[in-house]
C-alpha cells in the first residue's frame, strides 16, 4: 500500500470536495481520487456553466428590451463562441478555486480512476493512472461520491450522438442548432430551452407526463409553461417519445401523444430525460454492496451495507443537485469524526431552475400535502403587486405559500419569477427553524424588495394580504 488515509473520498464534485474540505477541518488525513476535473459535473459541466450561458441569455434578452427602459440599442448581436468561451472559462476559474481549496486543507489529490477492492477495516482503493500504472491507496474509511450521467433510453433511440446531445454538448454545442427538440421538461430541459430560445433558436420541449417541471407544485407549472411559451418555447405534453433518428441534415423523433403516432423534426435534440448513477467498474459487485434501482443505498449517515464504506450525492439517487451532495457530505464525515449530526431532511431541499422566469420551491406541493391529509391555508402573491418587480419591469410571477391549518407549520413554498432562486432561501431557513405564520407575519422585510411578496403570501394564506 503507497499511503494510509483516515478518508479516501472517490470523485470531487460538490459532494466529494466539499466533505473533503470539513474532514480536513475535523483533523482527518484525507485523499481524493478524480479521474477528471476537478469540481465534478456541478462546477465543470452543470450547475456553473449553465448559470454563465443563462446569464449571456439574460442579458440578451434585456437588451432586445432595452427600450422598455428608455435606452438605445443598436445594431444588436451576438457571437456564440464568445458565449461559450465565457462560460468555459468560468468553469475552469472554479475548478481551479477547488484545486486551491484542496492546497489550502492539505488534502491530497490523486488523479486516476479508482476501483474498490476487498480492505481490512474498509475496501482498499486501486487508482489506474493515464498512463495506466495502478497504485493502491487505503483508507480507514473510503466515500463513495462519484457522481451521474445523463440517462438513456436505447429502446427508444435516445441516445447521444452528432446531432443528439446531452448537457455536455449542450453547453458546448459543436454547432449552433436551426432547431432544437428537448426530450425532458425537468430543470436541465427547461434551462436548456430556455437559453436556445433567447437566442431565437425554435425549441420544442417533448414530456412524457401531463405537465412540465413535473416535480414543481401544478399550479406553478401551469403559470411558468404560460410564460415559457411568451418565450418562444412549444410543448408537447403526455408524449412518450418511441423513435429517435439522426441523420445528416437532423434529426426526426417518434412521438405518441394520446394513442396517436407523430413525427416531429429539428436540427438537434437534447436528451434531459434523467439521471443515471455512475456505479459501474467500483467493483461494487464483488464486494456486495446493496443497490437500490441502480443506485447506491445508503442511510442517512451515507453509511453502505459494507464496513467502512460510505455513498453521498448523487450516486445514492434523488433529489440529483449540488446542495443535496455537500449535506450529504458533511454530515457522513461528522458521523465518521464521531460526532453526532442531524440527518438530511430531504423534504427540506430546495430546488431551483434558472429559466426565464425562474422557478424554486421547498418544501411539500399543495397535491402532496393534501394528500398527506393536512389541512391546508394557502397564501398567493402576485408579482404585479410589488413595487420592487414593476420597476425590474418584472411584473409577471407569484409566490404561493402552503400551511398546516392546525398549527402553523410552513408545510411547502412555490414561487415562479425574476430572482425567485435567490429568495427561496427565506422559506428554507424558516422551515428549518420550524417558524410558523406568526414569525413569518412579525419578520420585518425591507422595502422596495422582491422579498416583501415572500410575506404579503404568508399575510395571504390568513386573510391578511395588504397589497392586491
Ligand atoms: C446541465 C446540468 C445542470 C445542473 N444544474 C444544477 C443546478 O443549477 N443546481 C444544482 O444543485 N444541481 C445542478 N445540477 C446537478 C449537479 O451537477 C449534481 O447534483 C452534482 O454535481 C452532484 O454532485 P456529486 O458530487 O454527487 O457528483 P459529481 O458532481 O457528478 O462528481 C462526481 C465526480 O466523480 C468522478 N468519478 C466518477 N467515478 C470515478 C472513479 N471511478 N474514479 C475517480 N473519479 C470518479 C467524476 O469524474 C466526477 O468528477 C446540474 C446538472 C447538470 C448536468
Amino acid at each position: 500500500m503507497s499511503a494510509v488515509f483516515d478518508l479516501l473520498i472517490i470523485g470531487s464534485g460538490p459532494g466529494g470536495y466539499v466533505s473533503a474540505i470539513r474532514a480536513a477541518q475535523l483533523g482527518l488525513k484525507v485523499g481524493v481520487i478524480e479521474r477528471d476535473r476537478l469540481g465534478g459535473v456541478c462546477l465543470n459541466w452543470g450547475c456553473i456553466p449553465t448559470k454563465a450561458l443563462l446569464r449571456s441569455a439574460e442579458i440578451y434578452r434585456n437588451m432586445r428590451h432595452a427600450k422598455d427602459y428608455g435606452l438605445k440599442v443598436e445594431g444588436l448581436s451576438f457571437d456564440r463562441e464568445a458565449v461559450v468561451s465565457r462560460s468555459r472559462g468560468i468553469a475552469d476559474k472554479l475548478s481551479g478555486g477547488v484545486q486551491f481549496l484542496m492546497k489550502k486543507h492539505k488534502i491530497r489529490v490523486i488523479e486516476g480512476e479508482a476501483r474498490l477492492v476487498p480492505g481490512t477495516q474498509a475496501p482498499g482503493v486501486l487508482v489506474k493512472a493515464k498512463s495506466g500504472a495502478e497504485t493502491a491507496f487505503s483508507g480507514k474509511h473510503v466515500i463513495l461520491a462519484t457522481g451521474a450521467r445523463a440517462r438513456t433510453i436505447p429502446a427508444a433511440g435516445l441516445v447521444a450522438g452528432p446531432r443528439v446531445w446531452t448537457a455536455k454538448e449542450a453547453m458546448t454545442p459543436p454547432e449552433w442548432p436551426q432547431s432544437l427538440l428537448i426530450f425532458g421538461s425537468g430543470a436541465i430541459g427547461i434551462e436548456f430551452a430556455s437559453f436556445y430560445a433567447a437566442f431565437g433558436v425554435p425549441v420544442t420541449v417533448v414530456e412524457m407526463l401531463d405537465r412540465i417541471l413535473p416535480a414543481e407544485d401544478a399550479e406553478i407549472s401551469a403559470f411558468a409553461k404560460k410564460r415559457f411559451e411568451k418565450e418562444g418555447m412549444a410543448f408537447r405534453l403526455g408524449a412518450r417519445a418511441t423513435g429517435l433518428k439522426a441523420g445528416p441534415n437532423g434529426v426526426e423523433a417518434q412521438i405518441e401523444v394520446g394513442g396517436k403516432s407523430e413525427s416531429l423534426k429539428a436540427s438537434h435534440a437534447i436528451l434531459a430525460i434523467g439521471i443515471a448513477g455512475n456505479v459501474e467498474g467500483l467493483g461494487l459487485e464483488a464486494l456486495g454492496v446493496a443497490m437500490d434501482r441502480g443506485q447506491i443505498a445508503a442511510d442517512a449517515y451515507g453509511r453502505t451495507n459494507v464496513a467502512g464504506l460510505y455513498a453521498i450525492g448523487d450516486v445514492t439517487g434523488a433529489p440529483w443537485l449540488a446542495h443535496k451532495a455537500s449535506h450529504e457530505g458533511i454530515i457522513c464525515v461528522e458521523a465518521i469524526a464521531g460526532q453526532k449530526p442531524h440527518a438530511l431532511d430531504k423534504a427540506r431541499i430546495p430546488g431551483c431552475t434558472y429559466a426565464h422566469p425562474q422557478v424554486a420551491s421547498v418544501g411539500l406541493t399543495e397535491a402532496k400535502a393534501k394528500e398527506l391529509g393536512r389541512d391546508l391555508k394557502i397564501g398567493r402573491f402576485p408579482f404585479h403587486g410589488n413595487g420592487k418587480a414593476i420597476a425590474l419591469g418584472e411584473p409577471d410571477g407569484m409566490v404561493k405559500t402552503i400551511f398546516d391549518a392546525n398549527t402553523g407549520e410552513l408545510l411547502g413554498a412555490h414561487m415562479v419569477g425574476a430572482e425567485v432562486t435567490e429568495l427561496i432561501q427565506g422559506y428554507a431557513i424558516a422551515m428549518t427553524g420550524e417558524l410558523t405564520e406568526r414569525e413569518l407575519m412579525e419578520t420585518v422585510f425591507p422595502h422596495p424588495t422582491l422579498s416583501e411578496m415572500m410575506h404579503e403570501a404568508v399575510l395571504d394564506a390568513y386573510g391578511r394580504v395588504l397589497h392586491v
